[in-house]
């Protein structure tokens, strides 16, 4: 779980938009432009512009848990 504290401050690396906590397992980046998507693995976001670009076009509902993908 991530403290309200760390989602205050965390912003798309791409393009600087807020993120919505999701699943409490992604964060999506707000901006329908980015539509970037950063897994969170072990309660750390990988907040990587790499890593955000590869889930650009699953839908949120198709997203997988973070706890099945490798880093
Ligand atoms: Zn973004």
């Amino acid at each position: 779980m991530l403290s309200e504290e760390l989602l205050s401050i965390l912003v798309c690396p791409a393009c600087k938009t807020k993120v919505t906590y999701f699943r409490q397992q992604w964060l999506l980046c707000d901006n329908p432009d980015c539509r970037r998507k950063y897994p969170i693995k072990d309660d750390i976001p990988i907040m990587l512009i790499e890593e955000g670009d590869k889930w650009r076009e699953t839908a949120p509902e198709s997203l997988p848990d973070t706890d099945q993908l490798r880093f």
